[in-house]
């Protein structure tokens, strides 16, 4: 079987379009106020694109770049200023912050309805209840991907590799929310393949190379590669075994390409719906 490729960037550049098309009927642009510490160079490469992607829909942007040494109380602070800011509707920090600095400190500091990644434990806990305004922007992505190409979750097993807060646990939550059966795999889980081939619907958000092999691919599979990993030559690669995965999987995800670009759309998205909510009182 040769599967079909999910497009990320394409579906991005669509939802993208969208957010631009409802952004220009609201009074006020949305505004998003991005904060990065330290000179991390992945952070720097995905805050540049936050700002285009701010750009290209039509948004407000303004970006608060910090010497590493910045102490817990300015950064807390800024936050606070961004809080009771009208024209900022979503603040993002992005992490990893440098070590010395408290990131659940700072997280719990954004005000929820500013909480465009969804990582506050107030937003964390609506999830949760299937009350959310937000949706973490990687799995938000990953269920957007599953809509685009009219795979309905429901009644189907979706295995979710990973536990992180940020990707495996929301994962394994949103896919909950549209009935599917979810098993949660980690880095304890004995028998991770015969787990993965009971998948029809199979996430893996781990962060190493080769991970998924094609024998843990069920026939007909959807297979969602989360992962960004550097190979040896430094290209980026996922976890799972491209050409060996495609060969059984109905549908699969390509690294870079795939989840990607979801995750920075659905960034858009959210900070959309914030604005959405900040100016409908
Ligand atoms: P993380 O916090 O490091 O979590 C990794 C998870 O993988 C943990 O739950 C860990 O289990 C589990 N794990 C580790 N080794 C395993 C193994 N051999 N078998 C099964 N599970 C194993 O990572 P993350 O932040 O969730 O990110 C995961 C990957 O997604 C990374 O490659 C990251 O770069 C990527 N990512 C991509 C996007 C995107 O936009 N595409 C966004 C976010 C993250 P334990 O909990 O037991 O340690």
């Amino acid at each position: 079987m040769a599967a079909t490729i999910m497009d990320g960037k394409a579906l991005a550049a669509k939802v993208k379009a969208r957010v631009r098309a409802q952004a220009d009927t609201l009074a006020r642009r949305p505004g998003l106020a991005v904060i990065l510490v330290g000179d991390d160079p992945a952070s720097r490469v995905y805050v540049n694109g936050k700002r285009r992607d701010c750009t290209e829909c039509g948004f407000y942007s303004e970006e608060y770049a910090l010497p590493a040494e910045t102490p817990q109380a300015e950064l807390m602070a800024l936050v606070e200023t961004l809080n009771t800011r009208a024209d900022i509707d979503g603040i993002l920090c992005q992490l990893p912050l440098p070590k010395g600095l408290d990131e659940m400190a700072v997280l719990r500091a954004i005000a929820p309805g500013k909480d465009v990644d969804c990582f506050h434990p107030f937003n964390v806990g609506e999830l949760m209840i299937g009350m959310q305004s937000f949706q973490p922007c990687t799995p938000a992505g990953v269920m957007e991907l599953l809509d685009e190409y009219g795979i309905d979750p429901a009644g189907k097993h979706a295995v979710v590799v990973g536990r992180s807060n940020i990707v495996g646990k929301p994962q394994a939550m949103l896919l909950l929310q549209r009935n599917a059966t979810v098993t949660i795999c980690h880095s304890r889980t004995p028998d991770l393949a015969g787990q993965c081939r009971r998948a029809d619907i199979l996430v893996s958000a781990v962060g190493r190379q080769g991970l998924i092999t094609g024998d843990m691919v069920k026939e007909g599979a959807v297979v969602i590669d989360v992962a960004m990993n550097r190979d040896e030559n430094g290209k980026l690669c996922g976890d799972v075994c491209f050409d060996e995965a495609a060969r059984k999987a109905a549908y699969i995800t390509p690294v870079p390409g795939g989840v990607g670009p979801m995750t920075r759309a659905m960034l858009m998205v959210n900070t959309l719906t914030a604005a959405r909510l900040h100016q409908n009182g």
